[in-house]
């Protein structure tokens, strides 16, 4: 920890050189995307500079190099999260399209009907919850929703009880994106697989703060999105375990997902490629693996222990706040999330952008959750790698002159 220089991190983003409003921006909104660092934007640029090519099947020196690098992104990722084998790696566009891949196929498998039940829990981002909705919809499966304690913790008791009525599949966030809280997610996948049940981790807002290993979590399922970990939009992953993967039917038809068309019948690829219908990000794919060469550089722990002593030290200081309520339990990672009674989130949200602090405010895709506690949002604070003691101070000053102006 003593090494973590976060001026020389600060300096490898260039997005924060500039101003926002006359003021150097502090930006605070790394839960709804990160910024991007050089070592990242320098993968993408070489790769449309000297490698671009259509991948696989290329007998081309272009096509070769670019598919040899799209599949070493592959081996990166898998040995990131400690997956089995690069196989057990889908590429797709980001978490809510991993999990609308694994909600298909659970559909089109017809392993669901009328008596089973799939659980989620009230701190689902909405897509972790619409997709499942809509799969009991087609089959007549029941929805049950986990519900929280006023700290946002899960009600544990409730977990059990459905764990009792032997669910399909539990669906679950390692980290809530609208409070920040950690979820004990390895416990609750063992008592989930005590009982037959399939897990689908939303790691969303895990992989960008903690060092995720799928084999250990025991999860079947771990999806999340590359542009909340320092690399580009549109691209993501889902790691599943292979027996699930190849059990599973394929769900988008196209290119790459074949071994063999014929009008007679279509024989499928071979993980991973059975979901990986049609032309790939080829460039997301690589900038990802540079994404992630990145956060292994800085070291998780340490980036760990450092954005959780800025969202202790931003909690203080907002706590001392008259009428301000920070939301969910003190195990926080990457944000932090509040209201002040009788002012509206959003209206502090835009003077905290008018003194150049980028934070998000409503209701993060939660509405559920947001209406569990009788609000229609809240103020989010969500922390990256180059924050540093003087942005939370910027929050805290912020907030406090904002909610003096608004009362
Ligand atoms: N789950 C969680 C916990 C999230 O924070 C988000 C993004 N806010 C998503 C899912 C959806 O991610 P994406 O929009 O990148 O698919």
């Amino acid at each position: 920890m003593s090494g973590y220089d976060v001026s020389a991190l600060r300096a490898q983003f260039p997005i924060l050189e500039q101003e926002v409003h006359g003021l150097p921006l502090v930006y605070l909104d790394n839960a709804a995307t990160s910024q991007k660092p050089r070592a990242v934007l320098d993968v993408s640029r070489h790769y449309y500079e000297k490698l671009n090519s259509n991948i696989h099947r290329g007998t081309h020196y272009l096509a070769q190099e670019a598919t040899a690098a799209h599949e070493k992104a592959r081996e990166k990722i898998a040995t990131h999260l400690n997956a089995g084998s690069p196989d057990e790696i889908i590429f797709t566009s980001g978490t809510t399209d991993g999990i609308n891949l694994i909600s298909s196929v659970l559909g089109y498998s017809g392993r669901i009907g009328k008596r089973d039940s799939i659980v989620i829990s009230n701190l689902e981002h909405h897509s972790n919850t619409v997709p499942w909705q809509m799969l009991c919809e087609r089959t007549g499966a029941e929805l049950k929703v986990l519900p929280v304690h006023e700290d946002g913790t899960l009600e544990l008791d409730v977990f059990h009880r459905y764990l009792d009525e032997n669910p399909i599949l539990i669906a679950l966030t390692h980290i809530s994106n609208a409070f920040g809280s950690v979820l004990p997610v390895r416990p609750l996948i063992q008592s989930a697989h005590e009982a037959g049940a399939l897990v689908l981790i939303d790691g969303a807002q895990a992989v960008p703060h903690l060092s995720i290993d799928v084999q250990e979590l025991d999860a079947d399922f771990y999806v999340f999105s590359g542009h909340k970990a320092y690399a580009p939009t549109g691209i993501g992953v889902l790691y599943g375990k292979r027996e699930h993967l190849e059990a599973l039917p394929p769900w988008r038809g196209g290119g790459e997902m074949i071994k063999k068309v014929d009008y007679a019948g279509t024989t499928y690829n071979d993980l991973p490629f059975k979901y990986e219908a049609g032309t790939p990000n080829i460039e997301g794919a690589l900038a990802l693996g540079a994404a992630l060469d990145f956060l292994n550089e800085i070291g998780l722990d340490d980036l760990h222990s450092h954005e959780a002593s800025l969202i202790e030290h931003a909690a203080t200081a907002l706590s001392a706040i008259e009428g301000l309520k920070l939301y969910g339990p003190h195990d926080r990672a990457g944000a932090l999330s509040f209201n002040i009674d009788g002012i509206h989130h959003y209206d502090l949200g835009t003077l905290l952008d008018q003194m150049g602090v980028a934070v998000r405010t409503g209701h993060h895709c939660c509405q559920p959750l947001m209406a569990r506690f009788g609000i229609t949002g809240t103020i989010r604070a969500s922390f990256a790698c180059f924050n540093d003691e003087g942005d939370v101070q910027r929050l805290a000053d912020a907030v406090t002159k904002g909610a003096r102006m608004l009362r």
